[in-house]
């Protein structure tokens, strides 16, 4: 592993996409290597720009895992100086207001808490379905069993779902750092998808009514060709207390690899238009040959740049297509450690690799 000097890592929330990612990720990244993080124009690319509570919670996080400082942590502030502390492990609760996202909050300490010494226990209450983030069974089928292929351990308990914008949703997630501090995480290669092995559909419409489900499932069935019978379509029962809110979602079990894809129901959608939406999705990541979808391919990159500085070795992976968030995350991610990413076109897909600089 290269030390890094502890020089500041100053970032430009303006650049590409010019979302939150580039806070979170700079967080995560301040975390992990000790380096102060100086981050202007946050959100500059957002029609409201700047700290949202969502993204103020993301920061109050970073600062209760590693007892850090921050300054210009205010709401609508574009500018944010963060001085890390030492991350410890240990169990956290937070309140996401608004119904913040709670899985965008743990993508932002999981770096961390997977590098730290012991276990932690993070309960996150807000938002786990939620417009421009990663839904909860997003997290649980597809992004985590990665994160446990670096030899981390990642559960994750779903305690009640909220949807935005009434949130109330509840989740833990129980991080197992690998036994020993002076064993890498092991980076690895995901190139191909392997073969199907099963694909199912999903409606959620806790508080809504149950033809919504019905409509949106019919839909997705006559244009993937799944069936109640087989147990391709279905209406997961709903907890108490949870919704209103609405979700589609669409999971491809591959050997090598699972994806979840998610459309949200809106007002001003009817149940077939969600449902094309979602098929337009899931065709768009069938004709390619990518193992990864153009969500985790965002995403994975963190997790798996930290594997490949532990390590000292490279790693790859293959993806549908190279999104504004993942090229920002490449560039963000190029910043805060010594690795280099390289996105290449390959047959079918786009080929991600992460090497030490
Ligand atoms: P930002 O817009 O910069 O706050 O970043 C949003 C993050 O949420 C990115 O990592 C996206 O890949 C992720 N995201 C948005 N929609 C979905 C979805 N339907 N499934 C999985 N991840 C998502």
């Amino acid at each position: 592993m290269t030390e890094l000097a502890v020089t500041p890592l100053t970032l430009d929330g303006a650049t590409g996409e010019g979302g939150g990612q580039i806070l979170r990720t700079g967080l995560a990244l301040s975390m992990v290597t000790g380096r102060p993080l100086h981050i202007t124009r946050i959100r500059a690319g957002r029609p409201k720009p700047g700290l949202m509570r969502q993204h103020l919670a993301c920061v109050q996080a970073a600062v209760a895992v590693c007892g850090g400082q921050a300054e210009g942590a205010e709401l609508n502030s574009q500018t944010l100086v963060f001085t890390p502390g030492v991350v410890r492990a240990g169990d956290y609760r937070f309140q996401i207001a608004t119904a913040g996202s709670c899985l965008l909050v743990l993508q932002t300490v999981l770096p961390a808490l997977m590098l730290a010494d012991a276990p932690s226990k993070v309960e996150l209450m807000g938002g786990t379905h939620n417009p421009m983030a990663p839904p909860f069974d997003f997290l649980e089928r597809a992004f985590a069993p990665l994160v446990r292929r670096l030899g981390v351990g990642l559960e994750l308990e779903l305690k009640r779902r909220g949807f935005f914008p009434a949130g109330g949703g509840e989740l833990v997630a129980r991080i197992t750092p690998t036994a020993s501090t002076q064993q890498p995480l092991v980076p690895v290669d995901v190139l191909t998808r392997g073969p199907l092995q099963s694909a199912w559909g999903e409606a959620l419409t806790p508080g809504i009514s149950r033809g919504v489900a019905v409509r949106e499932l019919q839909t997705l069935g006559q244009r993937m060709g799944w069936t109640q019978e087989s147990g391709q379509l279905r209406q997961p029962p709903t907890r108490q207390n949870e919704g209103p809110g609405n979700a589609l979602i669409a999971t491809l079990e591959h050997a090598h690899i699972t994806e979840v894809f998610c459309q949200l129901g809106e007002r001003s959608l009817s149940a077939e238009q969600v449902a094309k939406r979602l098929v337009d999705e899931v065709r768009a990541y069938q004709r390619s040959a990518g193992a990864l979808g153009l969500h985790l391919a965002d995403q994975w990159m963190l997790p798996l740049a930290l594997a490949v500085w532990r390590s000292g070795q490279a790693a790859s992976y293959t993806c549908s297509e190279v999104t504004q968030h993942t090229a920002t995350n490449a560039q963000t991610i190029a910043l805060g450690l010594p690795v280099r990413v390289q996105i290449t076109p390959a047959e079918r897909a786009m080929h991600v690799e992460i090497a030490p600089a």
